[in-house]
């Protein structure tokens, strides 16, 4: 029975990727997300039947059908990302609540789409370096109300994006704008409200100072780049949120456990 669950959410959540590189494109063209799915190389229409996802990317060995570009790579990776991630938060969620709970429902939504926007995020940064607010602080404000519904304490959760646009802030300030970029801070208020408490946010920044350093040594090793080159943060935070919104509570206690 629950193998029915995972398929519908891993072909939900293909479906979503789709969405999200489709997002990802208009936006950076300002175009409008209305309107049939065009190649970006030669401008012909997609016929749905190449517009499946992750499917026709194989089909059409990566290829588009008219003018034979290589179609990127990002596609079929979002789309399967995407598919992964909803599936993992159906795992978690149905190994501590019942499934015909309401409460269920409201946490998978949830998670859902705190795993679309960090997605999109790290997408984005890491092509355009640059963040999107049209997409992060609806988001944001959606996340926020369903933790309520949830029955989070909005205090914790207000205090938690307050550290965050703070310690961003404070960052982009002490580095005149060198160490992070003011999208930075916006990204902070999404992470508040997704993470819920200002431990479960401090997990997702040291993790995420954590893998950027460690990629940034080995990018700087293999001379891919400069001491002076920009690195994006977004995609780092993304990975330090997933981690601690997933894990976070697991971290902390084995912390707590080993001082
Ligand atoms: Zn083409």
């Amino acid at each position: 029975m629950n193998f029915l669950y995972w398929l519908f959410s891993f072909i939900f959540g293909l479906a979503i990727g789709s969405f999200l590189n489709c997002l990802i494109w208009r936006l950076h063209i300002k175009k409008s997300i209305l309107g049939r799915s065009v190649c970006p190389d030669c401008g012909h229409q997609i016929a749905w039947y190449d517009n499946i996802p992750l499917l026709s990317f194989i089909f059409l060995k990566g290829r588009c059908r008219y003018c034979h570009q290589k179609i990127s790579w990002q596609y079929p990776m979002v789309e399967l990302a995407t598919g992964l991630l909803f599936v993992f938060s159906f795992l978690i969620l149905d190994s501590s609540l019942h499934i015909l709970d309401s409460i269920f429902y409201l946490s998978l939504f949830r998670y859902w789409i705190i795993s679309a926007v960090l997605i999109f995020t790290f997408v984005y940064d890491f092509k355009y370096l640059e963040i999107e607010d049209i997409v992060l602080l609806p988001s944001a404000g959606i996340i926020f109300v369903l933790d309520l519904l949830l029955g989070y304490s909005a205090i914790k959760i207000l205090l938690a994006v307050f550290i965050a646009v703070l310690f961003f802030l404070l960052q982009y300030w002490i580095t005149k704008g060198k160490g992070v970029g003011l999208g930075d801070y916006r990204i902070g208020i999404f992470m508040g409200m997704a993470l819920g408490n200002w431990s479960q946010l401090a997990v997702a920044i040291f993790i995420s100072y954590i893998v950027g350093t460690l990629v940034s040594l080995i990018l700087l090793i293999g001379k891919k780049k400069g001491m002076k080159s920009m690195i994006p943060l977004g995609p780092f935070l993304a990975i330090g949120t997933f981690t601690a919104l997933f894990y976070g509570r697991q971290i902390i206690n084995w912390y707590l456990q080993s001082i």
